[in-house]
């Protein structure tokens, strides 16, 4: 049985049973008033007539004589007045009996008697009252009143409080179950999308709530505020898991040239040692010369890759003071070596004296180390690279600048990703990682890492990070 019909038949049910009781004691109690008037009226007549009932003394024989009242005076349509003597024989009569007679009294009444007769298929409610003269019943006053007008008043009654009953309850159960429907329908709404996401898995589907936000509304909108954080949880999953299914597929990619090259080449040096042991070929060298370097490539990817999937788990690096002028000296130190070449200035570097930055060391000299690396791979022999620092308040700017190659616009908003390669660095050795791990580095310890850059002219990349504390270089900030 459903919610509707269930709060429905118990609300008609109730409603039902208090008309029921209402118009059984409102029906009784009328019932009771309307005889007992009938039945005070005939009590009345009766004794009206007794009154008027003359007993006239004779002096001899004893005997009396009983003079009565013309009872027409007390009669009315419907009522009628019949006296008999105490043997039972009618003495005198209403007119309106016509030829008819009350029905005896029964037995000779003592006192008052009502009786509920019926003549002619008339209910009729009589009263009969003994009239005693000297202790001796003379005469038996009936009086009677036909019951049909009460009868009819009760029967219209009865039919009112049964057709309004009816009616009422009828009513107030349509409007129960309108009522009802107001806060089923969107119940049975959230069920049906429920079941249709079960069905489809289509996370997107939500209840189509229209009305007041009274109770149903704010569960319909809680319904839908959960099925909307349901499906971002469900997207962000969903997104984690391509990016990780992309980023295999790049790895596998990415190691698979370098092993070609490295197998082919051992195969290849393997076959020249069984043709001829003894002999020294420049073609070997060159093959253990790419053996090498596809070696040190993978490695090198390989250290990327382990970078990155730790920069994957979500887990900050844990951090501690690093004076920052040390991190430059070595990263400056590095950036000379890499040079070869290409001129290599460091401007500033007092801005960051006694500037400490809170983070990880090894990953801040990382950081510098990637774009200074870069800088020497893309700019040709007889270009220059410049480190330069700057402090401002509470933040320090690291910038490496280059004469090189430069990107190109269109490059620009991708080199971060994982794995890209602008065109123009194809000539070079790179895995593509480098950048990505740079900008993990520097979001890690609260800063960020900005580009710019003009094709054939050079590059520039800012590094900005938070000074945690300690005090600015003796020259300040420029
Ligand atoms: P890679 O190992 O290829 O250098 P990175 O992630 O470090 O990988 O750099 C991504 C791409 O950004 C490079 O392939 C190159 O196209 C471009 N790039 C990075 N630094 C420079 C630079 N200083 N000058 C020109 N292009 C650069």
């Amino acid at each position: 049985m459903t919610l509707r019909t269930r709060v429905v038949l118990g609300f008609a049910g109730t409603l039902a049973l208090m008309l029921a009781l209402f118009s059984a004691a409102l029906y009784a109690g009328m019932a009771y008033a309307l005889y007992r008037e009938v039945d005070r009226d005939i009590a009345g007549r009766a004794a009206d007539v007794a009154r008027f009932v003359r007993v006239v003394p004779r002096a001899h024989l004893q005997a009396r004589l009983i003079r009565l009242p013309n009872v027409e005076v007390f009669s009315a349509p419907d009522l009628f007045i019949q006296v008999l003597d105490p043997a039972g024989t009618p003495v005198a009569r209403s007119a309106n009996l016509g030829d008819r007679l009350l029905p005896p009294a029964g037995a000779l009444p003592t006192q008052g008697q009502y009786v509920t007769a019926s003549v002619d298929g008339v209910r009729l409610r009589m009263y009969s009252v003994p009239l005693f003269v000297n202790e001796r019943p003379a005469l038996i006053v009936q009086t009677a009143r036909s019951l049909r007008d009460v009868d009819f008043t009760l029967r219209r009654l009865r039919r009112a409080l049964v057709t309004g009953s009816l009616l009422m309850v009828l009513v107030s159960a349509a409007v129960v179950a309108w009522l009802t429907s107001a806060f089923v329908n969107p119940l049975a709404r959230i069920t049906r999308t429920a079941m249709d996401i079960e069905a489809s898995g289509d996370l997107r589907l939500r209840v189509d709530y229209r009305g007041p936000p009274d109770e149903v509304g704010r569960f319909a909108a809680a319904f839908n505020a959960m099925l909307e954080r349901l499906e971002q949880a469900y997207n962000r999953l969903n997104a984690a898991y391509e990016a990780q299914r992309r980023f295999l597929a790049d790895v596998s990619h990415q190691l698979r040239s370098p092993l070609t090259v490295i197998r082919g080449n051992v195969e290849l040096i393997r076959r020249a040692r069984r043709e001829s042991p003894s002999r020294q070929q420049p073609a070997l060298e060159a093959a253990l010369e790419d053996t090498h370097a596809a070696a040190t490539h993978l490695s090198r990817l390989v250290d990327g890759l382990l970078t990155l999937a730790r920069a994957e788990t979500g887990q900050p690096l844990a951090r501690e003071p690093v004076p920052l002028a040390e991190v430059l000296d070595e990263a400056a130190r590095q950036g000379r070596r890499l040079a070869q070449g290409r001129r290599f200035r460091v401007a500033g570097l007092e801005a960051a004296e006694g500037r400490v930055v809170a983070g990880h060391r090894d990953y801040l000299v990382q950081l510098f180390l990637i774009l200074l690396e870069n800088a020497a791979k893309y700019t040709p022999p007889g270009g220059s690279i410049l480190l330069e620092v700057a402090g401002g308040d509470r933040e320090v700017r690291v910038t490496v600048a280059d004469t090189g190659i430069g990107i190109r616009p269109e490059h620009l908003p991708h080199i971060f990703e994982r794995f890209y390669r602008a065109p123009d660095a194809s000539g070079t050795d790179g895995t593509g990682l480098g950048l990505a791990i740079g900008r993990w580095i520097a979001e890690q310890h609260g800063g960020t890492i900005a580009v710019e850059s003009e094709p054939g002219r050079g590059s520039r990349f800012t590094v900005t990070l938070p000074v945690a504390a300690g005090q600015p270089g003796p020259t300040g900030a420029p």
